[in-house]
Protein backbone atom coordinates (compact mmCIF):
# COMPACT_ATOMS: atom_id res chain seq x y z
CA UNK A 1 0.00 0.00 0.00
CA UNK A 2 1.18 3.73 -1.01
CA UNK A 3 0.35 6.31 1.13
CA UNK A 4 -2.11 8.65 -0.56
CA UNK A 5 0.60 11.83 -0.38
CA UNK A 6 3.20 9.34 -2.08
CA UNK A 7 0.56 8.45 -4.89
CA UNK A 8 1.34 11.53 -6.76
CA UNK A 9 4.76 10.99 -6.84
CA UNK A 10 4.01 7.69 -7.97
CA UNK A 11 1.78 8.77 -10.89
CA UNK A 12 4.06 11.51 -11.51
CA UNK A 13 7.25 8.95 -12.37
CA UNK A 14 4.70 6.71 -14.60
CA UNK A 15 4.07 9.70 -16.82
CA UNK A 16 7.02 10.98 -17.11
CA UNK A 17 9.00 7.98 -17.78
CA UNK A 18 5.53 6.21 -19.52
CA UNK A 19 6.39 1.93 -20.66
CA UNK A 20 9.66 1.96 -18.05
CA UNK A 21 8.29 -1.06 -16.61
CA UNK A 22 11.05 -1.99 -13.97
CA UNK A 23 11.79 1.67 -13.13
CA UNK A 24 7.85 1.98 -12.12
CA UNK A 25 8.26 -0.96 -10.19
CA UNK A 26 11.47 0.04 -8.53
CA UNK A 27 9.87 3.29 -7.48
CA UNK A 28 6.64 1.97 -6.25
CA UNK A 29 8.63 -0.32 -3.93
CA UNK A 30 10.51 2.10 -2.27
CA UNK A 31 7.41 4.69 -2.19
CA UNK A 32 5.68 2.23 0.15
CA UNK A 33 7.84 1.73 2.49
CA UNK A 34 8.07 5.87 2.87
CA UNK A 35 4.89 5.97 4.18
CA UNK A 36 6.40 5.71 7.46
CA UNK A 37 9.11 8.25 7.14
CA UNK A 38 7.33 11.39 6.15
CA UNK A 39 4.39 10.32 8.98
CA UNK A 40 7.64 10.76 11.46
CA UNK A 41 9.25 13.72 9.08
CA UNK A 42 6.86 15.49 6.94
CA UNK A 43 9.87 18.06 6.03
CA UNK A 44 11.12 15.34 3.45
CA UNK A 45 7.19 15.56 1.59
CA UNK A 46 7.53 19.13 2.20
CA UNK A 47 10.56 20.03 0.48
CA UNK A 48 9.97 17.55 -2.49
CA UNK A 49 12.96 15.78 -1.56
CA UNK A 50 10.86 12.09 -3.00
CA UNK A 51 10.43 13.69 -6.10
CA UNK A 52 13.67 14.91 -6.45
CA UNK A 53 15.30 11.20 -5.63
CA UNK A 54 13.24 10.06 -8.49
CA UNK A 55 14.17 12.23 -10.88
CA UNK A 56 17.97 11.39 -12.33
CA UNK A 57 20.62 14.21 -12.49
CA UNK A 58 21.42 13.31 -15.88
CA UNK A 59 20.60 10.99 -19.09
CA UNK A 60 22.65 9.79 -21.81
CA UNK A 61 22.32 8.34 -24.75
CA UNK A 62 24.60 7.84 -27.63
CA UNK A 63 25.53 6.09 -30.79
CA UNK A 64 28.02 3.30 -30.37
CA UNK A 65 29.07 2.60 -34.01
CA UNK A 66 31.48 -0.46 -34.76
CA UNK A 67 33.04 -2.84 -36.86
CA UNK A 68 32.42 -6.84 -36.90
CA UNK A 69 34.60 -9.17 -37.94
CA UNK A 70 33.27 -9.30 -41.49
CA UNK A 71 33.95 -5.24 -42.10
CA UNK A 72 30.27 -4.70 -41.05
CA UNK A 73 29.29 -1.41 -39.60
CA UNK A 74 26.97 -2.30 -36.34
CA UNK A 75 25.38 0.31 -34.47
CA UNK A 76 23.96 0.00 -30.95
CA UNK A 77 22.92 2.07 -28.34
CA UNK A 78 24.83 3.62 -25.06
CA UNK A 79 23.12 4.41 -22.17
CA UNK A 80 24.44 5.97 -18.87
CA UNK A 81 22.15 7.82 -15.96
CA UNK A 82 23.75 9.52 -13.38
CA UNK A 83 21.22 9.30 -11.36
CA UNK A 84 22.55 10.90 -7.58
CA UNK A 85 25.64 12.78 -6.59
CA UNK A 86 24.41 14.11 -3.24
CA UNK A 87 26.59 11.44 -1.73
CA UNK A 88 29.85 10.98 -3.99
CA UNK A 89 30.61 10.75 -7.61
CA UNK A 90 28.16 8.83 -9.51
CA UNK A 91 28.98 4.78 -8.96
CA UNK A 92 27.49 2.08 -11.20
CA UNK A 93 28.22 -0.46 -13.17
CA UNK A 94 27.53 -1.05 -16.78
CA UNK A 95 25.23 -3.43 -18.43
CA UNK A 96 25.85 -5.12 -21.73
CA UNK A 97 23.00 -7.04 -22.75
CA UNK A 98 20.44 -7.33 -25.51
CA UNK A 99 16.79 -6.39 -23.08
CA UNK A 100 19.14 -2.90 -21.81
CA UNK A 101 17.33 0.25 -22.76
CA UNK A 102 17.18 3.24 -20.86
CA UNK A 103 14.11 2.33 -18.54
CA UNK A 104 16.03 -0.78 -17.03
CA UNK A 105 19.21 1.27 -16.64
CA UNK A 106 17.31 3.82 -14.94
CA UNK A 107 15.59 1.16 -12.47
CA UNK A 108 19.66 0.27 -11.78
CA UNK A 109 20.19 3.91 -11.43
CA UNK A 110 17.44 4.49 -8.60
CA UNK A 111 18.26 0.93 -6.91
CA UNK A 112 21.99 1.60 -6.83
CA UNK A 113 21.28 5.07 -5.35
CA UNK A 114 19.65 3.31 -2.45
CA UNK A 115 22.53 0.44 -2.43
CA UNK A 116 25.53 2.52 -2.48
CA UNK A 117 23.81 5.32 0.29
CA UNK A 118 23.80 1.82 2.49
CA UNK A 119 26.98 1.05 2.27
CA UNK A 120 27.84 3.89 4.42
CA UNK A 121 31.02 5.21 1.70
CA UNK A 122 30.83 8.23 0.01
CA UNK A 123 29.48 6.86 -3.50
CA UNK A 124 26.39 8.48 -5.15
CA UNK A 125 24.53 5.86 -7.85
CA UNK A 126 24.47 5.73 -11.67
CA UNK A 127 24.22 2.80 -14.36
CA UNK A 128 25.50 2.50 -17.73
CA UNK A 129 25.01 0.15 -20.20
CA UNK A 130 24.53 -1.43 -23.97
CA UNK A 131 21.65 -3.25 -26.17
CA UNK A 132 25.33 -4.88 -27.57
CA UNK A 133 24.64 -8.62 -27.15
CA UNK A 134 28.54 -10.01 -26.18
CA UNK A 135 27.46 -13.42 -26.70
CA UNK A 136 28.96 -15.34 -29.62
CA UNK A 137 31.44 -12.08 -30.26
CA UNK A 138 35.00 -12.65 -30.91
CA UNK A 139 37.47 -10.75 -28.53
CA UNK A 140 38.87 -8.68 -31.19
CA UNK A 141 34.45 -7.43 -32.09
CA UNK A 142 34.13 -7.08 -27.87
CA UNK A 143 37.57 -4.65 -27.61
CA UNK A 144 36.25 -2.68 -30.88
CA UNK A 145 32.63 -2.38 -29.06
CA UNK A 146 34.61 -1.15 -25.81
CA UNK A 147 36.58 1.51 -27.76
CA UNK A 148 33.74 2.67 -28.75
CA UNK A 149 31.52 3.17 -26.25
CA UNK A 150 33.97 4.35 -23.93
CA UNK A 151 35.00 7.11 -26.97
CA UNK A 152 31.84 8.66 -25.93
CA UNK A 153 31.31 7.89 -22.74
CA UNK A 154 34.86 9.16 -21.72
CA UNK A 155 34.19 12.78 -21.56
CA UNK A 156 30.96 12.28 -19.11
CA UNK A 157 32.96 10.21 -16.14
CA UNK A 158 36.18 11.08 -14.08
CA UNK A 159 37.45 9.53 -10.45
CA UNK A 160 35.63 12.91 -9.04
CA UNK A 161 32.54 12.46 -11.47
CA UNK A 162 31.52 9.64 -12.11
CA UNK A 163 33.19 5.96 -11.58
CA UNK A 164 31.61 2.37 -13.69
CA UNK A 165 32.20 -0.58 -12.97
CA UNK A 166 31.06 -4.01 -14.46
CA UNK A 167 27.53 -5.59 -14.41
CA UNK A 168 25.98 -8.17 -16.54
CA UNK A 169 28.16 -8.68 -19.71
CA UNK A 170 30.59 -6.70 -18.25
CA UNK A 171 33.76 -8.36 -16.36
CA UNK A 172 37.56 -7.66 -15.90
CA UNK A 173 38.04 -8.16 -20.33
CA UNK A 174 35.78 -5.39 -21.12
CA UNK A 175 36.80 -2.97 -17.97
CA UNK A 176 40.16 -3.23 -19.45
CA UNK A 177 39.38 -2.57 -22.63
CA UNK A 178 37.21 0.31 -21.49
CA UNK A 179 40.36 1.33 -19.31
CA UNK A 180 42.75 1.46 -22.10
CA UNK A 181 40.76 3.77 -24.62
CA UNK A 182 39.88 6.05 -21.57
CA UNK A 183 43.56 6.23 -20.81
CA UNK A 184 43.97 6.66 -24.19
CA UNK A 185 41.86 9.44 -24.61
CA UNK A 186 42.77 11.60 -21.44
CA UNK A 187 46.27 11.34 -21.72
CA UNK A 188 46.15 10.56 -17.77
CA UNK A 189 46.58 7.18 -16.16
CA UNK A 190 43.55 7.86 -13.71
CA UNK A 191 42.83 4.41 -11.88
CA UNK A 192 40.04 5.63 -10.01
CA UNK A 193 37.64 6.18 -13.17
CA UNK A 194 36.82 2.63 -13.03
CA UNK A 195 36.75 -0.34 -10.92
CA UNK A 196 36.92 -4.15 -11.48
CA UNK A 197 40.16 -3.62 -12.95
CA UNK A 198 42.52 -6.42 -13.24
CA UNK A 199 45.44 -6.02 -9.97
CA UNK A 200 47.89 -4.67 -12.43
CA UNK A 201 46.18 -1.69 -13.11
CA UNK A 202 45.22 -0.79 -9.54
CA UNK A 203 42.46 -3.44 -9.27
CA UNK A 204 41.45 -4.59 -5.70
CA UNK A 205 41.44 -8.19 -4.23
CA UNK A 206 38.66 -9.54 -3.86
CA UNK A 207 36.43 -7.24 -5.97
CA UNK A 208 35.30 -10.40 -8.16
CA UNK A 209 34.44 -12.11 -5.16
CA UNK A 210 32.59 -9.53 -3.43
CA UNK A 211 29.26 -9.21 -4.47
CA UNK A 212 28.91 -12.86 -4.36
CA UNK A 213 30.78 -13.53 -1.17
CA UNK A 214 28.87 -10.56 0.51
CA UNK A 215 25.51 -11.77 -0.02
CA UNK A 216 26.49 -15.11 1.83
CA UNK A 217 27.39 -13.29 4.89
CA UNK A 218 24.29 -10.98 5.03
CA UNK A 219 22.26 -14.18 4.54
CA UNK A 220 24.53 -15.67 7.55
CA UNK A 221 23.86 -13.08 9.28
CA UNK A 222 20.27 -12.68 8.83
CA UNK A 223 20.06 -16.66 9.58
CA UNK A 224 21.60 -16.15 12.56
CA UNK A 225 18.71 -13.88 13.92
CA UNK A 226 16.93 -17.12 13.88
CA UNK A 227 19.84 -19.52 15.40
CA UNK A 228 20.34 -20.50 12.17
CA UNK A 229 23.23 -21.18 10.14
CA UNK A 230 24.73 -21.97 6.14
CA UNK A 231 25.48 -25.52 7.62
CA UNK A 232 23.64 -28.87 5.82
CA UNK A 233 21.37 -26.35 4.22
CA UNK A 234 20.35 -27.18 0.56
CA UNK A 235 21.23 -23.80 -1.25
CA UNK A 236 19.82 -23.30 -4.96
CA UNK A 237 21.69 -20.21 -6.70
CA UNK A 238 20.40 -18.69 -9.89
CA UNK A 239 23.00 -17.76 -12.65
CA UNK A 240 26.35 -18.71 -12.94
CA UNK A 241 28.23 -15.39 -13.44
CA UNK A 242 30.29 -13.48 -11.37
CA UNK A 243 27.76 -13.09 -8.61
CA UNK A 244 26.49 -16.78 -8.75
CA UNK A 245 29.85 -18.36 -8.83
CA UNK A 246 31.55 -16.44 -5.62
CA UNK A 247 27.94 -17.08 -3.61
CA UNK A 248 28.58 -20.66 -4.17
CA UNK A 249 32.15 -20.33 -2.98
CA UNK A 250 30.78 -18.71 -0.23
CA UNK A 251 27.96 -21.05 0.79
CA UNK A 252 30.08 -23.82 0.39
CA UNK A 253 32.95 -22.21 2.73
CA UNK A 254 30.29 -22.01 5.20
CA UNK A 255 29.18 -25.66 5.35
CA UNK A 256 25.83 -25.61 2.62
CA UNK A 257 25.05 -27.56 -0.35
CA UNK A 258 24.49 -25.98 -3.92
CA UNK A 259 21.68 -28.06 -4.99
CA UNK A 260 21.36 -26.26 -8.63
CA UNK A 261 22.44 -23.18 -10.65
CA UNK A 262 21.46 -21.89 -14.05
CA UNK A 263 22.02 -19.49 -16.99
CA UNK A 264 19.71 -18.31 -19.21
CA UNK A 265 19.16 -21.85 -21.07
CA UNK A 266 18.96 -23.80 -18.42
CA UNK A 267 19.18 -25.29 -15.05
CA UNK A 268 21.50 -28.18 -13.44
CA UNK A 269 20.84 -30.24 -10.36
CA UNK A 270 23.64 -31.99 -9.41
CA UNK A 271 22.40 -34.77 -6.44
CA UNK A 272 25.83 -34.73 -5.10
CA UNK A 273 26.00 -31.06 -5.44
CA UNK A 274 27.37 -28.69 -7.62
CA UNK A 275 30.53 -28.91 -8.21
CA UNK A 276 32.07 -25.51 -8.40
CA UNK A 277 35.10 -25.87 -9.56
CA UNK A 278 33.51 -27.59 -13.09
CA UNK A 279 31.07 -24.29 -12.95
CA UNK A 280 33.69 -21.81 -13.31
CA UNK A 281 36.05 -24.45 -15.82
CA UNK A 282 33.02 -23.83 -17.96
CA UNK A 283 31.78 -20.35 -17.25
CA UNK A 284 35.40 -18.24 -16.22
CA UNK A 285 38.17 -20.44 -18.78
CA UNK A 286 35.89 -20.90 -21.55
CA UNK A 287 33.25 -19.08 -21.70
CA UNK A 288 30.67 -21.67 -22.28
CA UNK A 289 27.44 -23.04 -21.32
CA UNK A 290 26.02 -24.95 -18.26
CA UNK A 291 24.77 -27.51 -20.76
CA UNK A 292 27.87 -28.88 -21.07
CA UNK A 293 28.17 -29.55 -17.12
CA UNK A 294 26.30 -32.79 -17.32
CA UNK A 295 28.26 -34.62 -20.10
CA UNK A 296 31.82 -33.75 -18.31
CA UNK A 297 30.16 -34.24 -14.53
CA UNK A 298 28.43 -37.95 -15.54
CA UNK A 299 26.00 -39.34 -13.24
CA UNK A 300 24.00 -37.37 -10.76
CA UNK A 301 23.86 -34.32 -12.77
CA UNK A 302 21.01 -33.27 -14.84
CA UNK A 303 20.22 -30.44 -17.00
CA UNK A 304 16.94 -29.48 -17.21
CA UNK A 305 16.09 -26.93 -20.29
CA UNK A 306 12.80 -25.62 -19.74
CA UNK A 307 11.18 -25.29 -16.41
CA UNK A 308 12.02 -23.38 -13.53
CA UNK A 309 15.08 -23.61 -11.25
CA UNK A 310 13.04 -22.69 -8.27
CA UNK A 311 10.89 -25.86 -8.19
CA UNK A 312 14.17 -27.37 -6.52
CA UNK A 313 13.51 -27.88 -3.19
CA UNK A 314 16.02 -25.66 -0.73
CA UNK A 315 16.41 -24.19 2.61
CA UNK A 316 18.24 -20.83 1.18
CA UNK A 317 17.35 -19.30 -2.05
CA UNK A 318 20.12 -17.15 -3.59
CA UNK A 319 18.71 -15.40 -6.76
CA UNK A 320 21.55 -14.22 -8.65
CA UNK A 321 20.75 -14.23 -12.26
CA UNK A 322 18.66 -11.22 -13.49
CA UNK A 323 15.10 -8.88 -12.59
CA UNK A 324 12.07 -10.41 -12.10
CA UNK A 325 13.51 -13.53 -12.33
CA UNK A 326 11.96 -15.10 -9.76
CA UNK A 327 7.74 -14.58 -9.92
CA UNK A 328 5.01 -15.47 -7.25
CA UNK A 329 4.55 -18.96 -8.89
CA UNK A 330 8.17 -19.79 -7.73
CA UNK A 331 7.40 -18.17 -4.47
CA UNK A 332 4.79 -20.34 -3.88
CA UNK A 333 6.74 -23.12 -4.74
CA UNK A 334 9.67 -22.60 -2.25
CA UNK A 335 7.37 -21.83 0.33
CA UNK A 336 5.62 -25.20 -0.38
CA UNK A 337 9.26 -27.00 -0.55
CA UNK A 338 10.15 -25.17 3.15
CA UNK A 339 12.81 -22.33 2.37
CA UNK A 340 13.65 -20.49 5.14
CA UNK A 341 15.40 -17.51 3.98
CA UNK A 342 15.96 -15.69 0.20
CA UNK A 343 18.88 -13.32 -0.33
CA UNK A 344 19.01 -11.49 -3.55
CA UNK A 345 22.48 -11.75 -5.20
CA UNK A 346 21.22 -9.83 -8.21
CA UNK A 347 19.05 -6.60 -8.68
CA UNK A 348 15.05 -6.83 -8.30
CA UNK A 349 15.27 -11.06 -9.25
CA UNK A 350 12.22 -11.12 -7.11
CA UNK A 351 8.76 -9.92 -8.56
CA UNK A 352 6.56 -7.79 -5.83
CA UNK A 353 4.05 -10.15 -5.40
CA UNK A 354 6.91 -13.06 -4.70
CA UNK A 355 8.30 -10.30 -2.21
CA UNK A 356 5.22 -10.42 -0.83
CA UNK A 357 4.46 -13.85 -0.66
CA UNK A 358 7.90 -14.90 1.43
CA UNK A 359 7.17 -12.04 4.28
CA UNK A 360 3.46 -12.85 4.74
CA UNK A 361 5.02 -16.74 5.33
CA UNK A 362 7.45 -15.28 7.13
CA UNK A 363 10.82 -16.34 5.65
CA UNK A 364 13.28 -14.34 5.79
CA UNK A 365 14.35 -12.52 2.97
CA UNK A 366 17.01 -9.99 1.76
CA UNK A 367 16.23 -7.61 -1.22
CA UNK A 368 19.22 -7.20 -3.16
CA UNK A 369 20.25 -3.46 -2.92
CA UNK A 370 21.17 -4.80 0.73
CA UNK A 371 22.56 -8.27 0.32
CA UNK A 372 23.85 -7.29 -3.03
CA UNK A 373 25.90 -4.18 -1.90
CA UNK A 374 29.21 -5.72 -1.80
CA UNK A 375 30.44 -5.31 -4.95
CA UNK A 376 30.17 -1.57 -5.19
CA UNK A 377 31.42 -1.63 -1.53
CA UNK A 378 34.47 -3.68 -2.71
CA UNK A 379 34.61 -1.04 -5.41
CA UNK A 380 34.39 2.00 -2.65
CA UNK A 381 37.37 0.54 -1.59
CA UNK A 382 39.44 0.04 -4.61
CA UNK A 383 38.84 3.70 -5.03
CA UNK A 384 40.06 4.27 -1.62
CA UNK A 385 43.09 2.28 -2.64
CA UNK A 386 43.98 3.98 -5.94
CA UNK A 387 43.76 7.46 -4.11
CA UNK A 388 46.18 6.38 -1.74
CA UNK A 389 48.02 4.25 -4.65
CA UNK A 390 48.01 1.40 -2.08
CA UNK A 391 47.19 -2.19 -2.49
CA UNK A 392 45.54 -4.46 0.07
CA UNK A 393 45.73 -7.83 0.47
CA UNK A 394 42.64 -10.14 0.06
CA UNK A 395 42.67 -10.98 3.51
CA UNK A 396 42.08 -6.98 4.68
CA UNK A 397 39.54 -6.39 1.65
CA UNK A 398 37.96 -8.76 2.61
CA UNK A 399 37.97 -8.37 6.26
CA UNK A 400 36.55 -4.81 5.45
CA UNK A 401 33.57 -6.69 3.45
CA UNK A 402 32.77 -8.85 5.78
CA UNK A 403 32.54 -5.80 8.11
CA UNK A 404 30.45 -3.44 5.57
CA UNK A 405 27.96 -6.40 5.27
CA UNK A 406 27.28 -7.08 8.63
CA UNK A 407 26.95 -3.44 9.24
CA UNK A 408 24.30 -2.99 6.28
CA UNK A 409 22.57 -5.93 7.74
CA UNK A 410 22.32 -4.05 11.33
CA UNK A 411 21.20 -0.76 10.09
CA UNK A 412 18.34 -2.46 7.60
CA UNK A 413 17.35 -4.83 11.11
CA UNK A 414 17.40 -1.48 13.30
CA UNK A 415 15.52 0.89 11.11
CA UNK A 416 12.82 -1.53 10.37
CA UNK A 417 12.36 -2.01 14.29
CA UNK A 418 12.33 2.31 14.57
CA UNK A 419 9.77 1.93 12.42
CA UNK A 420 7.65 -0.75 13.71
CA UNK A 421 8.28 -3.36 11.34
CA UNK A 422 10.82 -5.47 12.73
CA UNK A 423 12.35 -8.28 10.70
CA UNK A 424 11.26 -6.12 7.35
CA UNK A 425 14.62 -5.17 5.72
CA UNK A 426 12.52 -4.20 2.57
CA UNK A 427 11.70 -1.32 4.47
CA UNK A 428 14.72 -1.00 6.53
CA UNK A 429 16.59 -1.01 3.54
CA UNK A 430 14.46 1.66 1.82
CA UNK A 431 14.10 3.70 4.76
CA UNK A 432 17.82 3.64 5.81
CA UNK A 433 19.06 4.49 2.44
CA UNK A 434 16.49 7.26 1.65
CA UNK A 435 17.10 9.01 4.84
CA UNK A 436 20.83 8.69 4.25
CA UNK A 437 20.61 10.41 0.37
CA UNK A 438 17.49 12.87 1.63
CA UNK A 439 19.84 14.26 4.28
CA UNK A 440 22.86 14.87 2.23
CA UNK A 441 20.75 16.25 -0.59
CA UNK A 442 19.08 18.76 1.40
CA UNK A 443 22.44 20.17 2.90
CA UNK A 444 23.53 20.79 -0.42
CA UNK A 445 20.51 23.51 -0.95
CA UNK A 446 17.96 23.03 -3.61
CA UNK A 447 19.93 22.07 -6.70
N1 LIG B 1 26.98 -3.72 -10.91
C1 LIG B 1 27.22 -3.86 -9.51
C2 LIG B 1 25.97 -3.51 -8.73
O1 LIG B 1 24.87 -3.75 -9.22
C3 LIG B 1 28.49 -3.17 -9.03
C4 LIG B 1 28.58 -1.71 -9.27
C5 LIG B 1 29.94 -1.10 -8.92
O2 LIG B 1 30.81 -1.79 -8.43
O3 LIG B 1 30.08 0.10 -9.17
O4 LIG B 1 26.00 -3.05 -7.62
Amino acid sequence: MIDEKLQPILNEVMNRNAGEQEFHQAVKEVLESLGRVIAKRPYYADNALIERLCEPERQIIFRVPWIDDNGQVQINRGFRVQFNSALGPYKGGIRFHPSVNVGIIKFLGFEQTFKNALTGMPIGGGKGGSDFNPRGRSDREVMRFCQSFMSELHRHLGEYTDVPAGDIGVGGREIGYMFGQYKRLTNKYEAGVLTGKALFHGGSRARREATGYGATYFVERMLATRGETFEGKRTVVSGSGNVAIYTMEKVLEFGGIIAACSDSNGYVVDDNGIDLDLVKEIKEVRRGRLSEYVKLRGAGAHYIEDGSIWDVPCAVAMPSATQNELTGRDAKRLITNGVMAVGEGANMPSTPDAVKLFQDAGVLFAPGKAANAGGVATSALEMQQNASRDSWTFEKTETRLAEIMRDIHDRCAETADEYGAPGDYVLGANIAGFVRVAEAMDALGVI
